[in-house]
């Protein structure tokens, strides 16, 4: 008979991926609403994986603030402007998580949806991928050129890439690290996620 104590189990890690540019007017509320919506996951870790892509104001020296209060907070500076593309896969290699998701700083995509990700995700999805049923304050050009960019790329891309996405999205950690193996250089993320196959599934809100 084994003498050793059963180990308990490690509670999963959830990383939430956030690439900002020169988002010093809306960084503080950000974070105030990531770290509220962090302390309503009651059986998940977190970390806070915030990439700093060569802002220009004072979103870096707010985010090591705010680091510094919370241990969940980590910072990723780049040492100038590479894009937001290129900010999104750097989070993904500095994410330890379970899983992955990604948001944009100005938070256009409600946090409190990620708990209908991970629900997903605990479903057995690998990837869930938010689509948008409604785009409030984006106007019927931006709507229309949306859709006709998306149209364009599936003409020409052999990998349908669903319509009305953007980042935000969950994915597990095989894909995460699937991502991480691709050499890609020009990285266009979503259509990458889309590629590597695994079990995908839209989650639609407003
Ligand atoms: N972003 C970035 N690098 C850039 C431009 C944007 O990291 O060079 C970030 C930005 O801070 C935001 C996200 O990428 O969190 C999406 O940018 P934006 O809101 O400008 O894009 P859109 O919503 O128009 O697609
Ligand atoms: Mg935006």
């Amino acid at each position: 008979m084994d003498p050793r104590p059963e180990p308990t189990p490690r509670r999963q890690l959830l990383s939430v991926v956030v690439p900002c540019f020169n988002e010093e007017e809306v960084i503080g509320e950000t974070v105030r609403r990531l770290r509220a919506f962090c302390d309503t996951l009651v059986d998940l870790d977190v970390e806070l994986v915030f990439v700093d892509d060569g802002s220009r104001d004072r979103t870096r020296a707010l985010l090591r603030g705010y680091a510094e209060e919370d241990g969940r907070i980590r910072v990723v500076g780049f040492a100038r402007n590479f894009g937001h593309q290129i900010a999104v896969t750097a989070g993904i290699d500095a994410a330890r998580g379970d899983a992955v998701v990604l948001i944009d700083a100005d938070l256009q995509d409600p946090p409190e949806v990620v708990h209908e990700m991970i629900a997903k995700w605990r479903e057995g999805w690998d990837v869930v991928y938010g689509t948008r049923t409604e785009r409030p304050g984006e106007s019927a050009f931006k709507l229309a050129t949306a859709r006709a960019f998306y149209r364009v790329l599936n003409r020409l891309s052999d990998v349908p890439i669903p319509l009305d996405t953007g980042d935000f999205r969950l994915m597990s950690r095989p894909v995460v690290d699937v991502l991480r193996a691709m050499p890609e250089r020009d990285r266009f993320v979503r259509g990458m996620v889309a590629w590597v196959g695994f079990r995908q599934t839209a989650l639609p809100y407003r």
